[in-house]
């Protein structure tokens, strides 16, 4: 039989920083929910919102990005910067996440396609205000790790794949909304054919290292599109298989 009294003292140590740990992480996903608030409602011409929706605050809340990161970069998990995530990847800016996520005005009822999937992180987002989130991601070792995160946080509602996301994923559409995590140099066809009347497309525009700006593509009942382009933002571009 073990020691009892080691057994006791391990598990007290093994705990108590633990939800210190997660303690912490939720004061500062406060802190950083309301940062966003504030520059957004400064800002707020810039992405044509008059304020952040409380729906995506609340997801921004519950959603814990630390782990979506590297256990190395997780104590600056609540910083507002993109991060690396391997493979010459980041999790986006947590301020870019909310915008885009806003911009498309999930309801509960949307199946929603994601392409770049990363750390999974957006994906999560998305879950928490979408009734399923289809992402496709390129990097195999990416989709695996965002794939298991996302089953071990109980997201029941996302199914992530490995491949080229340009292309879509046609046998789930067509999407209500599509947003692309990835910088595209021009709108792939295959995903606007993929979105039905009345939906939302959330896209960077442009040249890696050049200004990319934060597209959204509207298509109404009758099919016909929209574009509206906000402010610059830095994506890693999206990338052509073979
Ligand atoms: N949404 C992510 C951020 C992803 S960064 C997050 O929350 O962490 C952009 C991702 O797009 C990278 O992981 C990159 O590998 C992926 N990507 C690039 N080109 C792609 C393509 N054609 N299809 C699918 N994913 C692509």
């Amino acid at each position: 039989m073990s020691n009892p009294v080691a057994a006791d003292r391990g598990g007290r140590t093994m705990q108590e920083p633990e939800q210190e740990g997660e303690n912490r992480y939720a004061a500062e996903r406060e802190a950083l929910v309301r940062s966003i608030e504030a520059e957004l409602a400064e800002r707020s011409g810039a992405y044509g919102l008059e304020e952040l929706d409380p729906r995506v605050a609340n997801a921004l809340r519950r959603v814990p990005r630390h782990q979506f990161m590297p256990a190395s970069e997780r104590r600056i998990a609540y910083v507002d910067h993109a991060q690396p995530i391997g493979f010459g990847q980041t999790i986006s800016q947590p301020f870019v996440v909310a915008v885009m996520t806003d911009l498309l005005r999930l309801e509960p009822d949307h199946i929603v396609l994601e392409v770049g999937t990363g750390s999974g992180y957006q994906a999560a987002v998305l879950a928490e205000l979408a009734r399923h989130v289809y992402s496709v991601e390129l990097i195999e070792e990416l989709a695996d790790s965002a794939r298991e995160q996302l089953q071990a946080l109980g997201y029941r509602n996302v199914d992530v794949k490995c491949g080229d996301g340009a292309r879509g994923w046609a046998e789930h559409g067509p999407f209500d909304r599509i947003i692309v995590t990835a910088a595209a140099e021009g709108i792939p066809p295959a995903l606007l054919n993929q979105l039905r009347p009345g939906g939302r497309l959330v896209i960077p525009v442009g040249r890696q290292y050049e200004t990319q700006w934060l597209t959204l593509i509207t298509k109404d009942e009758q099919g016909t599109m929209e574009e509206h382009r906000f402010s610059p933002v830095a994506f890693v571009p999206l990338r052509h298989r073979g």
